[in-house]
């Protein structure tokens, strides 16, 4: 590699300048540094401008990559902004945290030269430009009226990705959109559940700014289902109703001992950190305690993130990561885990927690767990993890945080009579227009997927502003 971070091969990924291990350990601010002008320049003069670009296909919101890229080896970061906006709300947010490598880079051409480009990259530059360089004013949109003269009003139930987006979107057809959220922050998983240090807060309160300038309007702290019903949002005036609340509810292991203190869902320790700032007790009064030895439970993106967290955590000695399966399967983005392994995360793989261990004042003490083998494939094409027997082995820890996975909250589900749910809970929704068995009321994001991706609630919600446009005009 050249002495200015370029390599000198053209089928080389420029590499992404990122704080040392030793460094972030110590502090909470965002990990990768993303491209300077150099370096993007550098990255999209690689891109080959396919003729039949495949890198398009492989984005679940089809963004035209191969046009954004070509503007920036142009200089014009207007253009390439203004090219991803068409198809993408959240730029900033989504150039830091998709799944590129499963999606557009798993399908560039470059790959069978060398390295894809490195399209999350170079989508985080440009909206990182446009944020240092565009003043967004106000928009004038006209509002939309009734025959009455009355302005149509949608309620959007959840301010996360696919809230968001649909209320941007109907907001500029000229809807008077009000958002209703559970937490006392707009943002969803984005400002609970990633941690700062690799989606800093300031990104998503960028986006909710300019919704805010668009006369989006944001109720925060209302559980719809709870606070109102919807049919107070039906008598508030509401002409139709989008859900997109989210898969919230924590799975837990079902062993003995979960119930101890100093087992925290994922859920529930990384919004204590994220959302309620714990890791600053006491400025904060929101203490999250770890101790000393934490394990995680889960090989997701949501394990490394609470692993990653505790590591930065004062006090904590010693972090692991406990998986059932070996490395190969673990769901988590390869990124995110080679960067927990350089923050000295030790993976316990092949290895499954069976009864969790309390002292006698019920707080955690330890963990019993048994090893595990890869006997044949299970339905989702991954070898099933099998108990070896006779393995069982205990080990010392002071926190477990179980990182299984989410279903669908029935707070606001189980509130709606006629709203036809799926087996495993979720609301049964058209995946083109966010239909729902009810008229009037559409959904998406994961509260119709299960746990899913930003873009892919994100592209939900896009579609259902068309959708609920089309129904209104009808209506
Ligand atoms: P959410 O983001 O969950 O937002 C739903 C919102 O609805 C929440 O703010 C909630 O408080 C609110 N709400 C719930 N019930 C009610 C109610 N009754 N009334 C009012 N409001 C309510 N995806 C990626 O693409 N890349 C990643 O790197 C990634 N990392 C992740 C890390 C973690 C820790 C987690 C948990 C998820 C991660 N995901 C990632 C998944 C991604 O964040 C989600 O798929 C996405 O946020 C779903 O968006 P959503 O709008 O459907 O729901």
């Amino acid at each position: 590699m050249a002495e200015n971070n370029l390599p000198k091969a053209k089928t080389e990924k420029v590499p992404v300048r990122q704080q040392a291990a030793g460094e972030r350990i110590k502090n909470f601010n965002e990990v990768p540094l993303g491209y300077n002008e150099e370096e993007a320049l550098r990255e999209a003069g690689r891109c080959l401008q396919c003729k039949n670009p495949t890198c398009i296909t492989g984005c679940p919101v089809n963004i035209n990559i191969k046009g954004f890229i070509h503007k920036i080896s142009l200089k014009d970061y207007k253009g390439a902004i203004d090219i991803i906006r068409l198809d993408s709300s959240l730029p900033a947010v989504c150039g830091r945290v998709c799944p590129q490598e499963e999606q557009c880079e798993l399908k560039c051409v470059m790959n069978k030269r060398g390295n894809a480009i490195n399209i999350g990259s170079l989508e985080r530059f440009a909206a990182d430009w446009e944020a240092e360089n565009v003043k967004t004013a106000g928009q004038n949109v006209n509002k939309k009226t009734d025959n009455e003269g009355r302005t149509v009003k949608i309620a959007v139930v959840g301010a996360g990705p696919a809230g968001l987006t649909i209320a941007g979107d109907l907001a500029k057809m000229g809807y008077t959109v009000v958002i209703y959220e559970a937490l006392h922050i707009a943002g969803g998983v984005l400002v609970y559940g990633i941690p700062e240090f690799r989606l800093p807060k300031r990104i998503v309160v960028r986006e909710i700014d300019k919704l805010k300038e668009l006369g989006v309007e944001f109720n925060l702290n209302v559980v719809i289902g709870k606070s109102y019903t919807f049919d107070d949002l039906k008598n508030m005036g509401f002409k139709a109703v989008f859900v997109g609340v989210g898969a919230g509810t924590p799975v837990f292991p079902g062993i003995p001992g979960e119930h101890l203190k100093g087992v925290y869902s994922a859920n529930e320790y990384l919004t204590r950190i994220n959302a309620m700032k714990g890791y600053l007790f006491p400025e904060y009064d929101t203490p999250v305690k770890a101790g000393k030895k934490v394990a995680v439970v889960g090989g997701g993106n949501v394990a490394m993130d609470s692993a990653r967290w505790s590591r930065r955590l004062p006090g904590v000695e010693e972090v692991h990561v406990i998986y059932r399966r070996s490395a190969a399967e673990m769901p988590a983005r390869k990124d995110e885990i080679e960067r927990a392994r350089e923050e000295g995360i030790i993976f316990n793989m092949l290895t499954n927690p069976v009864e969790i261990i309390g002292d006698d004042n019920g707080w955690v003490k330890a963990v019993k767990c048994v090893r595990m083998e890869l006997g044949d494939p299970d339905p989702s094409g991954r070898r099933r993890p099998v108990e070896v027997s006779g393995s069982e082995f205990i080990m010392d820890f002071d926190t477990v945080i179980p990182a299984l996975g989410t279903k669908a909250n029935r707070l606001l589900t189980g509130s709606v009579p006629g709203l036809k749910l799926t087996k495993s809970g979720s609301i049964e929704a058209d995946p083109e227009t966010g239909a729902t068995s009810i008229p009037g009321i559409f959904a998406g994001g994961d509260i119709t997927t299960g746990s899913s991706t930003v873009i892919a609630a994100m592209g939900a919600g896009r579609k259902a502003a068309k959708a609920i446009d089309a129904y209104l005009r009808k209506s």
